[in-house]
């Protein structure tokens, strides 16, 4: 009979060998070079591409002097008291200028937009002015220069308007319109190919025996990649077989930047990922001192990075949202971008063993006095998928937490729109 000694386990609270979250995430940064290739590409087309080069303004916006209202634009000596008349002598429309002289004593009707004649310098609004035939009368107190935008005061040419790394939002659309710009440069798009790994596992359309179950994780990873803005190789389910893994694996590193599986990484006699990434890459197994996603295999197959992520569907996420994510961020060019945090009450009691890094699935939302507040979304079992689906943040528990009472202030991570 063999002796038994007892080995470490999922269900223990703490290991002595293993990382911390923050540690893992800056190995995985440091092995990282960002891509340096690039391409021109139409305006509309760059949404969600990262800027390879600085957009620098090459005009002045706005471009002109113009009024911000719908009104009379007048020499500003003219104002005199609460109630002056002067003459109206033309009118000036947006992208209809007026070109003729404006004596002090006269003015023009100006709409909103309209270049501002060189000879006046103040805009009265509409409202208050009263008009009988040419006598424009204008009532109430007024100041030289209102009621004007001037050329260049959103932006200067020359002036930087959005950086290198930057990734491109709606917005970012029409301030790059503004300028005029019909392409841009930015950096070839990343393209990371998955695969879900078990023997148990059925795609949808497939009828299932027993102990069978649907594949999930390649939906879900689908789901977060294309949020990312990502090129995606869907490569399916691969059986636990070492031939057929070993040959996807293959396959995958040499079309991707990114190469990711779930399932296969824990200790079971199934688990064969460890073993042909020991053949075909350099790749480290970690146990990681966090709940759900203890197992993470991470390291390259030749320039190609691998993320080997538990099988379990809240592992995948979680462990996607917190070394995934912030990996393909990296190497796709984009500027450093910090998760967001928030200090909030909980209101439920969370219980907790000391030992790892938590990330309870939360409900944020207001209470009746408008105050936000978070809620955990229930059984948190790295299973249940549905905490996933109901849940808009991760709640923070650091390694030493033994739990919450209701009504204390925990940090929370919102979303941010990836899950
Ligand atoms: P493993 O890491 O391969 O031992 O898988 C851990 C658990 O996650 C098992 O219950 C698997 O059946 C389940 N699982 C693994 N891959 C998937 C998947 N793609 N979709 C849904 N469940 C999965
Ligand atoms: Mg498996």
């Amino acid at each position: 009979m063999t002796e038994f000694t007892p080995q470490p386990s999922c269900a223990d609270a703490h290991e002595p060998n293993s990382l911390n979250v923050q540690d893992a995430q800056q190995r995985i940064s440091k092995l990282i070079s960002p891509v340096t290739a690039w391409k021109q590409c139409p305006l509309r087309d760059a949404l969600g591409h990262i800027l390879h080069q600085a957009i620098i303004s090459p005009i002045h916006v706005p471009p002109h002097n113009n009024s911000a209202m719908d009104g009379y634009a007048i020499h500003g000596s003219d104002i005199n008291g609460e109630s002056f008349t002067v003459k109206q002598i033309g009118t000036a429309f947006a992208g209809q200028p007026f070109n003729g002289e404006i004596k002090p004593g006269e003015c023009i009707r100006i709409m909103t937009g309209a270049v501002m004649p060189t000879d006046c310098d103040t805009v009265i609004m509409q409202e208050h002015v009263a008009t009988d035939d040419s006598a424009i009368t204008i009532h109430g107190k007024h100041q030289t220069g209102q009621n004007v935008r001037y050329a260049g005061e959103d932006l200067k040419t020359g002036e930087a308007v959005l950086p290198e790394g930057h990734k491109i939002t709606p917005a970012d659309l029409g301030l790059i319109a503004s300028l005029g710009m019909g392409e841009i440069t930015v950096k070839r798009k990343l393209r990371v190919a998955f695969f879900s790994t078990g023997d148990e596992l059925r795609s949808i359309g497939e009828t299932l025996e027993e102990g069978q179950i649907y594949d999930s994780n390649r939906y879900t990873l689908y789901g977060m990649l294309k949020r990312l803005d990502v090129e995606i190789l869907d490569m399916g389910v691969v059986p636990d077989q070492k031939q057929a893994l070993r040959d996807v694996l293959q396959l995958a590193s040499e079309q991707a930047d990114v190469v990711l599986t779930s399932g296969g990484v824990s200790v079971g006699d199934a688990d064969y990922v460890k073993e042909i990434l020991a053949e075909i890459g350099q790749v480290d197994f970690w146990k990681i001192a966090m709940k759900p996603g203890r197992p993470l295999a991470f390291g390259k197959i030749n320039d190609t990075l691998f993320f080997g992520l538990p099988g379990n569907p809240v592992s995948v996420m979680v462990t996607f949202y917190q070394f995934v994510s912030p990996a393909i961020q990296q190497l796709s060019g984009q500027s450093y971008q910090a998760r967001q945090l928030m200090q909030v009450p909980c209101v439920s009691t969370i219980r907790k063993r000391p030992g790892r890094f938590e990330f309870q699935r939360g409900i944020l939302s207001e209470n009746k006095q408008g105050q936000l507040q978070v809620t955990i979304t229930g059984k948190q079992g790295s299973g249940i998928l549905r905490s996933m689906s109901v849940a808009n943040c991760f709640i923070l528990l650091k390694e030493d937490c033994d739990g919450i009472q209701p009504n204390t202030v925990v940090t929370v991570q919102p979303f941010s729109g990836l899950i």
